[in-house]
């Protein structure tokens, strides 16, 4: 009886991967971007929510989060992440499927060049998406046919090509095999539950030695030699022996994903993994707790450091300050600034600081003058208030 093949599952699960990587650019939501570091606007757009650079915090916030995610993941799957979605397999696996389904059976003399073309398509594409996650599609498209323009952005994208056709044809599966160090940290990750993909042990007195295994292995492992850390834990063997195996009495294969690293084990979390998964739901709960309660205003003042304080005619002082107010909130709004509570005696704002129109995700900069009038000494501290319509947006306390 046929039996189940890992491999049409992974391969559904990197089609979806791809999918997302290629479409999520497009997607919006409320005119957002859903997902996007869009440089020119120093924003990140999370789930259509803008997050400008002065909210760096919460930038870091997710990047620790996507940091410690993915070490849970690892507690938990082992190196099943390399076989199934790290973009180096996924890219491979995918140029593999090219050449060897769609070419290299059906016109033997074209394959060559066709490799090159399918890993240079691939690799173009690759740069493309890159930049879609940094401004929008349709720029990254003017900007490319626009070199004289935009020289800069054509040589990234060409380079980035360069690099990834080099990868598809020369590096390869190399790269996971001898260079890349999750393998080797991945091993610090493994707990009690970690799933592995093993030569099971209570079968292994039914094994024909036929070597499809080894042979549909794209690491060159043996797997009957039992763990060992090139292995990504793509599954191929599995399939292989399953091939085997199938029409043989016992139907089934030798070769399966088992979590825990012995016998039995079955899933469990260890300390590790409990460790990670308490650290990434705090970290989850923080960030959603701090998206959502973000202040919808941004208020910096700053001395003009050009302008020096001026004495004016009736002896008064005036300082130059420059105000820069931010507005979080996805509809333009107007701000005013003035002195907080009950102004200290002869002091007043002059300059524009009234009728402040900010638009949507924006930072507008103001220049106005502290006055502190006749002779009365000026005070120690001035606090300004920042007020959007008539409701306080915030506080910033100056030393005159
Ligand atoms: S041993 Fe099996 S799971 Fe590991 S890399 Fe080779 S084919 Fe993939
Ligand atoms: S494919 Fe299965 S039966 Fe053949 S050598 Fe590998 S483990 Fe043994």
């Amino acid at each position: 009886m046929p039996l189940p093949r890992i491999t049409t599952k992974r391969q559904f699960v990197q089609a979806l991967l791809i999918a997302a990587a290629l479409l999520l650019p497009f997607v919006s939501i409320s005119g957002n971007p859903f997902l996007r570091m869009d440089i020119a606007k120093m924003t990140l757009f999370l789930a259509g929510i803008p997050l400008r650079i002065d909210q760096f915090y919460l930038v870091l916030l997710l990047v620790l989060l996507c940091v410690v995610s993915f070490l849970l993941v690892t507690a938990l799957l082992g190196r099943v992440w390399c076989g199934w979605l790290c973009p180096q397999t996924v890219f491979n696996d995918v140029a593999e499927l090219l050449f060897g389904k769609l070419i290299i059976e059906k016109v033997q003399a074209l394959a060559r060049p066709f490799e090159h073309f399918v890993a240079l398509t691939i690799s173009a594409l690759i740069a493309f998406n890159l930049f879609c996650w940094f401004m929008p599609p349709s720029q990254v498209v003017s900007h490319l046919l626009s070199i004289h323009a935009h020289p800069a952005i054509c040589i990234t994208f060409l380079l980035l090509t360069l690099f990834g056709y080099l990868n598809l044809t020369l590096v390869k599966r190399r790269f996971c095999r001898s260079y890349c160090p999750y393998g080797r940290f991945q091993t610090a990750l493994m707990d009690a539950g970690t799933l592995n993909l093993s030569f099971l042990e209570e079968t292994r007195d039914r094994c024909l030695r036929c070597s499809s295994c080894v042979r549909a292995c794209p690491m060159a492992i043996d797997i009957r030699e039992g763990f060992q850390i090139e292995c990504i834990g793509c599954g191929r063997c599995i399939d292989a022996c399953r091939e085997v195996m199938e029409n043989k009495p016992a139907g089934a294969g030798l070769i399966d994903y088992r979590f825990g690293t012995l016998k039995g084990t079955g899933f469990r979390l260890g300390k590790t993994t409990t460790a990670l998964l308490f650290v990434t739901l705090l970290l989850a709960a923080t960030l959603i707790w701090s998206v959502a309660g973000r202040n919808q205003n941004a208020f910096a003042v700053q001395r003009v450091a050009t302008a020096e304080p001026r004495i004016l005619p009736d002896g008064s002082l005036a300082l130059a300050w420059r105000a820069i107010i931010g507005n979080r909130s996805e509809t333009e709004q107007v701000y005013s600034i003035r002195v907080s509570g009950e102004p200290p005696n002869g002091v007043e704002l002059l300059g524009q600081t009234r009728d402040i129109r900010v638009g949507a995700n924006q930072h507008n900069e103001v220049i106005f003058m502290i006055h502190v009038t006749g002779k009365s000494r000026p005070p120690e501290k001035i606090v300004l208030e920042l007020l959007c319509g008539d409701r306080p947006a915030g506080t910033v306390s100056v030393l005159p």
